[in-house]
């Protein structure tokens, strides 16, 4: 997988550099997914097919390179040891072809890719999961209480092979992040008006209008009744806003990039994330 996407959030990926399936991941998905199918979803990601992934609320997803897209929701649940369950969904190639209820291997790839671990719980949990309790969480709310005081103006330039994306308000609030080339498409997939861009821009691939379609099936499922009759309305939640924002779609791609010990989030705060 050198050079994928996948690659490029190795560093945080628990399931990175496997050969096999590891029995845990398994185990972890067992009610939804059999290990024959988990193993082929597995592949699809150790084989370097994905081309962007999506992720929203409790959603994941994923478009791969023969342009098949599927997703599927990972919210909360208390009724299982997991804390969360795996429903909805669905799949471009295979849709209707799982009478046994049980879900493809391209929904396999996107539930594999959408674990990782936390330090205080030994199993795997979805990426939701990890933000809640991970530095990155404390970063995202930072993010959002300076955007929501002030906007934050955002602006990117090509450095080499990677691209430097800086943000900044006139009360002297800054920040500096490198992203390589994968993650600058990504986030230029679903944010890029909200970018300048000096100079060029990300190239423009075949994954962003299947990846913006999954977004927005992720975003109408995960709505609450409220939110459906505000959006009715012509008007977003806050919830919403937020997580339709750039600072939330920014922290989300460095916590899948980078493994952030508490530490590490107390004595770090002004320097420049690589990713
Ligand atoms: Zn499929």
């Amino acid at each position: 997988m050198a050079g994928s996407l996948v690659d490029s959030i190795a560093c945080a990926w628990p399931l990175a550099g496997r050969r096999l399936l590891p029995l845990e991941a398994a185990v972890a998905l067992k009610p939804w997914f059999d290990r024959s199918t988990l193993q082929k979803g597995f592949s699809l990601l150790m084989q370097g097919t994905v081309g962007r992934f999506v992720l929203y609320r409790s959603g994941a997803g994923a478009v791969f390179n023969d342009s098949v897209a599927a997703f599927l929701l990972m919210p909360p649940s208390d009724a299982l040891p997991q804390g969360y369950v795996c429903r909805d969904g669905s799949c471009t190639l295979c849709r209707g072809n799982r009478p046994s209820g049980r879900r493809c291997r391209h929904q396999a790839a996107v539930a594999l890719l959408n674990l990782r671990t936390t330090g205080d719980f030994a199993g795997f949990v979805p990426v939701w999961r990890l933000l809640k309790s991970n530095p990155w969480g404390a970063i995202a709310r930072y993010l959002q209480q300076e955007a929501e005081v002030g906007s934050i103006s955002f602006q990117a330039r090509k450095a080499g092979a990677a691209w430097r994306l800086e943000g900044c308000k006139e009360n002297g609030f800054s920040l500096a992040v490198s992203l390589s080339r994968h993650l600058a498409q990504q986030l230029h997939c679903f944010h890029g008006s909200a970018i300048r861009w000096h100079d060029s821009m990300p190239e423009q691939d075949e994954f962003g209008p299947p990846a913006r379609a999954i977004l927005d099936k992720i975003a109408l499922l995960t709505a609450t009744d409220t939110e459906k009759r505000l959006n009715k309305a012509g008007s977003r939640s806050i919830g919403q806003q937020r997580e339709d924002s750039i600072q939330t779609a920014l922290v989300r791609l460095l916590a899948n990039c980078l493994c952030l010990s508490p530490v590490c989030a107390s004595s770090g705060a002004g320097t420049a994330p690589s990713a």
